[in-house]
This record gives C-alpha cells, sequence and structure tokens, in this order.
C-alpha cells in the first residue's frame, strides 16, 4: 500500500469531525425528520446551545486515539485507554454511549485497561465510531486485525464491536489504498478481517452487495443482527452492526462524493452524528481534505487544533518505527 498523503490524514480527522457535527443536532431522530441535503451542506445547524460546529463523542475519543499515537510515535494500546479514560475525568465527553463511560470509570477506578471493556452482551458502535482514522496507520491487514481488535476492546468486550472496530478501519485501509472500489471486492476483504471475531458480522458484509439495488436494503440494515426490529419503520440504532452496514452503504452509492456520501448517511435517521463521523471519515480518507466543503470547515470547532494533529498524526505514520 502507498502512504496516506497529508490530504487523506487531514481529511480523515476533519472529515469525521465535520460529519460529526453536521449530524450532532439531529441524533436520534427519524429519517423524514432530518433536512435536506443541500441544507446539511449550507451550514450546521443548532446543536442543544453548544456552539456552531461541535462535534461530541465519537471525534473526542478519535482524537485521544491519534493525540496519544503522535506522542508515544506508535501505538501503545495501554496510553491510548488511559487518554479516552481522562477525557471522562474531566466531564468532558459530549454524548457518551453506556459500554464507553463504563469502560471509562472502570479505569479511572483501578487503573486497568486490560478488563475495561463493557462486558459481552453490550455491542455499541463506540468502537467503530473511533477507529477509521486507524486504518491509516497499517500497510497490511495482518497488522491491523490484531491491533484494532485490541484497542476496541478498551471499551467493549464483545465480539460485534470489536468486529466493528476492526471492519470501519479496513474500510479507511481500503478507501486509502485502492484506485478502483468493487463493491463485493470491498465488502469480501472488510468481512474476512472480521471472520476470526464474529462471523455474524463477516456474513451480513458479505450479504450486503447483493442488497445494494434491492428496496429492501434499508429494512436489512436498519434490523440487521436482531431477532426481532425494535422498530418497524426503519432507522440506524447505536448497535455495531447496523452501524457499520449503514456506513459501507452510504459509501459504496456515494463513491465519488464526500458531501454526498456524508448527507445520504445523516438522512438515514438514528444515530447520524456516529454516521457522520465515520462516513465523513471514510470519505475523507479517499478524497481528501479538498473534498469537504469550506464552509463547514471554517465553522467547525477546534479546526485548526485538530489540522494541527493531522499533520503530526501524517508525519509519525511516514516515520513509524515500531512494529506496526
Ligand atoms: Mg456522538
Amino acid at each position: 500500500m502507498n502512504r496516506p498523503t497529508e490530504s487523506s490524514v487531514l481529511g480523515t480527522l476533519i472529515g469525521g469531525a465535520v460529519g460529526d457535527a453536521m449530524g450532532a443536532p439531529f441524533e436520534g431522530l427519524w429519517a423524514d425528520s432530518i433536512p435536506s441535503a443541500e441544507s446539511l451542506a449550507a451550514s450546521f445547524h443548532e446543536y442543544h446551545g453548544y456552539p456552531n460546529g461541535q462535534y461530541t463523542d465519537d471525534t473526542q475519543l478519535t482524537l485521544a486515539t491519534i493525540r496519544s499515537i503522535v506522542d508515544q510515535k506508535d501505538i501503545v494500546v495501554a496510553d491510548i485507554a488511559r487518554q479516552i479514560a481522562e477525557l471522562w475525568r474531566h466531564h468532558s465527553v459530549i454524548g457518551p454511549g453506556g459500554a464507553c463511560t463504563q469502560a471509562a470509570e472502570h479505569y479511572l477506578a483501578t487503573g486497568d485497561h486490560r478488563n475495561m471493556g463493557a462486558s459481552v452482551g453490550q455491542a455499541g458502535n463506540g468502537t467503530a465510531m473511533r477507529t477509521a482514522a486507524l486504518g491509516l496507520w497499517f500497510d497490511d491487514q495482518k497488522s491491523l486485525i490484531p491491533t484494532v481488535a485490541d484497542i476496541s476492546r478498551i471499551t467493549h468486550q464483545d465480539s460485534r464491536s470489536v468486529a466493528g472496530g476492526v471492519a470501519i478501519a479496513v474500510a479507511a485501509n481500503q478507501l486509502l489504498s485502492s484506485s478502483e472500489i468493487n463493491p463485493r471486492d470491498f465488502c469480501s476483504e472488510i468481512s474476512d478481517a472480521c471472520r476470526d471475531i464474529n462471523t455474524e458480522l463477516a456474513d451480513l458484509l458479505q450479504q450486503l452487495p447483493d442488497q445494494l439495488n434491492d428496496d429492501g436494503i434499508l429494512d436489512f440494515i436498519a434490523h440487521a443482527g436482531q431477532s426481532t426490529p425494535e422498530f418497524d419503520k426503519p432507522i440506524i440504532s447505536p448497535f455495531v452492526i447496523p452501524t457499520v452496514l449503514a456506513s459501507i452503504y452510504s459509501i459504496l452509492i456515494n463513491l465519488d462524493s464526500w458531501i454526498g456520501a456524508v448527507t445520504f448517511s445523516i438522512r438515514l435517521g438514528g444515530d447520524v452524528d456516529t454516521l457522520g463521523a465515520i462516513v465523513g471519515a471514510l470519505a475523507g480518507a479517499r478524497h481528501g481534505i479538498d473534498s469537504i466543503p469550506q464552509n463547514l470547515i471554517d465553522c467547525l470547532q477546534d479546526s485548526k487544533e485538530i489540522e494541527v494533529l493531522a499533520t503530526r498524526y501524517h508525519l509519525a505514520i511516514l516515520t513509524q518505527t515500531g512494529e506496526d
């Protein structure tokens, strides 16, 4: 694989933050309550009294992870765990998920990063929401899979969530390194990477390309992994399996456009700050920083700090010395 360009690294971190901030005001809403793609692209919408362009936990945990790698010049799982947990010490997490909160509180009470992840049965998307940028670090999937799995286990022990974290990192890696994306090959690659961790997500990823032109695809995605669907109408819950499938779907049918992919994902409804964060990062890895509307970057909170961190992460990727 070619090493990522600075534009791709900036696109991943800024793109994830912009997508998160675009979706945040609409978290939990049904699709028909979400504004048009044009309206989402025109400016950030107001989010519960926060400043314009405020991102949430998805970006905060991503930035904590990348800050650790930049500081350590390597991936040190114990330090990533510490940096993530520190966010909770300062009560600064915006819209945190339950599993991540439990994990951080466990770490702050015990200092134990090996057993801090929320227990099996809690299969939220708190892993997948923060792993896209990790996909840029690795040359090959042999090293990516076990390392991103360990980073995912910081917050979640459930194999569905661990596989979801790996899936999004592999997706970013593929989007960066493959000039042509064929949906079947792309999904197979991601599925194969997940299979030893969780066969259910691997099987569903394998089935996704056959559903792409099917009218029932939103029901397939929204209800995936659930024996009894929670809602009749399709909506993307914070459960990791629908989140990962919806993110990959949004990318595959909007392969040429950052704004097209991100607005499409947010307009699916449900956990749309997380969908915006994941799809914004994946599309940013592929298309680079120049694909993201400047009017949104200009209004993103902390955009300069995120740019500086992305530039340092790019340098760390190019000069990494540890076994990746
Ligand atoms: Mg969030």
